[in-house]
């Protein structure tokens, strides 16, 4: 290929073509890759870690296997990864100082599955520490910028998997969703983003944060990318038990297909209250042109939506405050210098490991789940999590899939909101009921705001039926056309 500087705008799927026919090296493309992190990165800062002797390499084995005829959709394709998966020998630091220093021994069931693949990992990606928070700046290293708006956040936590895609500095990312962590910094970064049903993908050698809402997830330029990454990392893993042991389809068979009358709710809950015109007027021409072009829309009601943002802060801080636990500086991770004896080796390992919103949620965590207290929270915000399940199955059984908001704003100026995590934490309001419910959802790029910022819209489908969102996504991605150029750097 004669000009290489057009590499990097390329989705998995052309390059995966260009790949295969050899009209590309990997090697080529990574060069391409290396060198645009090298002159961008220093301005979006999405990368903890560049793995670039690593990336070459695998590049070359990567070529060697195309030449060979052994040619698979992800093989030589160079992509980034959330520092909260274990790599084998890289370091994984989840964005703490805890895990600074921390290089696993060990490759998450996802890494091996790309690497089996032939997939080239570019690095590790900037993320909210312990993927808690909702802008990246709660990252222990440097916050992410977003390549749209500089001066703002990319959204989080997987904020540095978002920011990377937009930029093009990874082809494709994976990031985590615990309450919205893929699909928001993708609404913000003007990628798409999916939450896998719980279950769907293993999160084994996934840092836990909270383990009942977990879940790994592919960030990327566009649907059909979605549905190809998807492909490779789904699936039952003996090494996860709670990795579910049925069939995965082939999701690129749900591509671009007919509406044909899809039956599409749309909560009336997510719309009105707290959520910027510009928003709710994007999401509402996404509406209006799923109608014009054969979806039918009906009103349909998830009640106890308003419970969710609180459940969630008993449930999932009460989970990371136990998850958390095994960071004690006995057996890995940071261990604190000059204490007295042992159980001031803890405390000080913790005081200086962690950064304030871990604190804070250990805290809330151990409080809620502390004698006597457990009925009142943890118990009582599990029962408000049935019911929010009960809501949405109840809807599915009116519609095939939803559509709302991601964010109830385009993303903000960073340090707009550091120091109010009460704002911070309703910034997720759309997107945590889904965790909660254990459902798949996708955001996908829809408009850009007035002044130029992203925002996604947000399709919810019932357990396991992540082909319906790949179906109406690609949809409504080819219905909707392209967004925006993407953002020069
Ligand atoms: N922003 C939410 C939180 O801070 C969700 C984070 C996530 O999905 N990992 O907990």
């Amino acid at each position: 290929m004669a000009d290489k500087s057009g590499l990097v705008d390329l989705t998995i799927w052309q390059l995966s073509t260009l790949l295969r026919k050899k009209e590309v090296s990997s090697k080529e493309v990574t060069e391409a890759y290396l060198e645009r992190i090298e002159a961008v990165d220093p301005k979006v800062k999405a990368y903890i870690t560049v793995t670039a002797d690593q990336a070459l390499r695998a590049a070359e084995e990567a070529d060697k296997r195309i030449a060979s005829g052994d040619h698979r959709p992800l093989t030589g394709v160079p992509i980034g990864l959330k520092d909260v998966l274990c790599t084998e020998g890289i370091p994984t630091t989840c964005a703490s100082k805890i895990l600074e220093h921390f290089v696993p021994p060990y490759d998450a069931t996802v890494v091996a599955r790309l690497k089996d693949e032939g997939a080239v990992f570019l690095g590790k990606l900037n993320m909210d520490e312990f993927a808690m928070g909702s802008s990246t700046e709660n990252s222990a290293f440097f916050p992410t910028r977003n390549p749209w708006s500089l001066d703002r956040i990319p959204g989080g936590s997987s904020g540095g998997s978002g920011a990377a895609v937009a930029a093009r500095i990874a082809c494709a990312a994976l990031g985590s969703d615990t309450g919205g962590s893929i699909r928001q910094p993708a609404s913000h970064c003007g990628v798409v983003g999916m939450k896998p049903t719980y279950g769907r993908v293993s999160r084994y050698g996934l840092v836990a944060f909270a383990s009942s809402l977990d879940q790994i997830g592919p960030m990327t330029r566009d649907v059909r990318d979605c549905a190809i990454l998807l492909n490779s990392i789904a699936g039952f893993d003996p090494k996860d038990s709670t990795s579910y042991p049925g069939e995965v389809p082939d999701f690129t068979s749900a591509l671009g297909k007919e509406l044909n009358g899809m039956r599409i709710g749309v909560p009336k809950e997510y719309f009105g209250h707290g959520i910027e015109e510009g928003v709710e007027s994007a999401i509402k021409r996404a509406i209006s042109l799923l109608e014009e072009n054969g979806a039918q829309i009906k009103e349909v009601s998830l009640p106890h939506t308003e419970y969710a943002v609180a459940a969630y802060y008993i449930i999932a801080p009460a989970e990371a405050s136990s998850n958390l636990m095994r960071y004690d500086g006995v057996k890995y991770g940071l261990r604190a210098t000059g204490y007295k004896n042992l159980l001031d080796m803890y405390k000080e390992t913790r005081s200086q490991g962690f950064g304030p919103e871990v604190k804070r949620r250990i805290m809330l965590g151990t409080y809620s789940l502390s004698s006597g207290y457990y009925d009142a929270y943890y118990k009582k915000a599990s029962q408000v999590r049935t019911i929010i399940r009960d809501d949405f199955l109840k809807a599915f059984s009116e519609c095939d899939c939803l559509i709302t908001p991601v964010a109830p704003t385009p993303p903000f100026k960073i340090g707009e909101k550091v120091d109010d995590p009460l704002q911070m934490y309703l910034s997720d309001i759309f997107t945590i009921p889904v965790n909660l419910a254990g459902l798949p959802g996708i955001s996908i790029p829809c408009a850009l705001t007035e002044d130029g910022l992203p925002v996604g819209v947000q399709f919810i489908a019932p357990p396991f039926r992540e082909d319906t969102l790949i179906h109406v996504g690609s949809t409504y991605e080819g219905l909707r056309g392209p967004v925006a150029p993407w953002p020069e750097l």
